[in-house]
């Protein structure tokens, strides 16, 4: 059965298209278009009008796009009808080919059929999820790397080499009435290792990818007037600032999404930290301290060109707990701030909001404690905690059999462990992956893809 969705974003626009999968899509589009015999070229686009098949009205020029199975995103026939973009015609369409027997498509399903057609693996769906979701352009060409299949491209060499493993072992069973020779068990013990070693160093990857991914949250505290809203605004003017705006946040405090480094970085700008009698400035304060507990880096802006006052000290004693940094701004004034007085194994910066200057070292320092490796770069990275998880489970299968292989234990057991791997590697490209687990995945999917 055809499944149909509208695969742009619904609201009004230039084009709106909408997407049937299925063997009877380009029946359908025949009745859309009256015309019974609808056989467009594949792959190529093709102007018609559309028609109510019911009452025979007008509704729409539209470019139709036939994609002949197998040789579609889906492996199905697919049709694409790009119409113009009101979310009237386009929903009154939707319908009637619902009424022509296509079925409303679910979260992800057009990916889902390509996966169950095997014209794509599980991580490259999630590629393809990851990339309509990416935050920055670090974390879009990661997405795209993935998508092009290069996370199942780097397992496979690992999973011959599993396999490469595993058959003699299971010969030795069947046949080999004797131990495994010494020499026997030291290259296999060799090759495990190496195998270990590059599924811990793939893992190990996660720690910039799940940066690139979900993000950093950085809060900027300060009693007032040390140049906070100073400080917020020169980042935002200087990075490109991400369009997304960030729901409930109040005018107390100020959330905005930047990226360093390619990192997605939200940025809130707090009101005090005070205690106060006053009700909407206690619940400012509250607000500070739940943004506080939540947040990965606490900037502490001082004003450099006074001495530290007893609200300074307060907010100081305030973000103790918090992995922070402390910003003394108003350097283009002369210094008053003894900065002596200061904890010793915090990082400090030194900058004005004012000309600008030592921004690129603030830049430098929100990062500092988080990048590992090539953030930006050329690196493939793993950005996605269901692979990071499974590897991390290959790798202590792996070492479980390596453990039990060089204390001679028998090659059953050894054998466990092998299989265990091969299983989780298989089940992030899709091979092993349960149904029930799949589904999860798929309810991550936005609906039309
Ligand atoms: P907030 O209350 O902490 O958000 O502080 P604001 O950003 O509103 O700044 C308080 C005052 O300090 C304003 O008059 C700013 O123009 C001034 N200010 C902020 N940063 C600097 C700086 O680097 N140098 C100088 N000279 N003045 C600054």
């Amino acid at each position: 059965m055809a499944i149909v969705a509208l695969s742009t974003p619904p609201g009004r626009s230039g084009i709106g298209v909408i997407r049937l999968s299925g063997p009877d899509s380009l029946s359908i589009a025949g009745k859309l278009t009256n015309d019974p015999d609808f056989t467009p070229t594949p792959n190529t686009t093709t102007l018609r009008s559309i028609f109510d098949p019911y009452t025979g009205a007008l509704l729409d020029q539209a470019v139709i796009t036939y994609f002949k199975s197998p040789h579609s995103f889906t492996g199905e026939d697919i049709i694409e009808l790009s119409c113009h973009g009101s979310p009237v015609l386009l929903t009154t369409i939707i319908d009637l080919t619902l009424s022509l027997g296509a079925h409303a498509a679910g979260p992800g399903e057009f990916t889902l059929r390509a996966l169950a057609n095997g014209r794509i693996n599980l991580t490259q769906a999630e590629g393809i999820r990851d990339l309509i979701d990416a935050q920055t352009e670090s974390a879009a060409r990661q997405a795209a790397r993935q998508l092009r299949g290069e996370l199942s491209n780097r397992l496979q060499p690992l999973k011959d080499l599993l396999i490469e493993i595993i058959v003699p072992l299971e010969s030795s069973l069947e046949f080999v009435e004797d131990d495994l020779p010494d020499l026997a068990v030291a290259s296999i013990s060799a090759k495990l290792e190496l195998l270990r070693d590059q599924l811990i160093d793939l893992s190990n990857s996660f720690r910039s990818g799940r940066l690139l991914r979900e993000g950093l949250k950085v809060v900027l505290v300060g009693r007032p007037n040390v140049g906070k809203s100073s400080v917020f605004n020169k980042l935002l003017a200087m990075e490109r600032a991400i369009v997304t705006p960030i729901a409930g946040t109040t005018r107390d405090s100020l959330t905005e999404r930047i990226a360093l480094n390619g990192v997605p970085v939200q940025l809130t700008d707090t009101a005090g930290i005070r205690s106060s009698s006053d009700a909407i400035e206690s619940m400012g304060v509250e607000r500070t301290r739940n943004a506080l507990a939540d947040a990965d880096l606490v900037l502490v802006i001082l004003d450099g060109s006074l001495p530290l006052t007893a609200e300074d000290h307060d907010v100081l004693a305030e973000v103790q707990s918090s992995k922070q940094l402390i910003v003394i701004n108003k350097t283009d004034l002369s210094s008053k701030l003894d900065s002596t007085v200061l904890k010793e194994n915090v990082s400090t910066v030194r900058i004005s909001a004012k000309t600008g200057a030592g921004f690129d070292a603030l830049r430098t320092a929100i990062m500092a404690p988080f990048a590992s490796g090539d953030l930006g770069g050329d690196s493939f990275v793993i950005t996605n905690s269901r692979h990071y998880d499974l590897l991390v489970r290959a790798g202590a299968s792996v070492s479980d059999a390596l453990v039990h292989l060089n204390q001679r234990a028998s090659e059953e057991l050894t054998l466990v462990g092998l299989h265990d791997a091969l299983r989780f590697l298989g089940q992030i490209t899709g091979e092993t992956t349960p149904d029930d687990i799949l589904s999860q995945i798929f309810l991550t999917f936005c609906i039309g893809k």
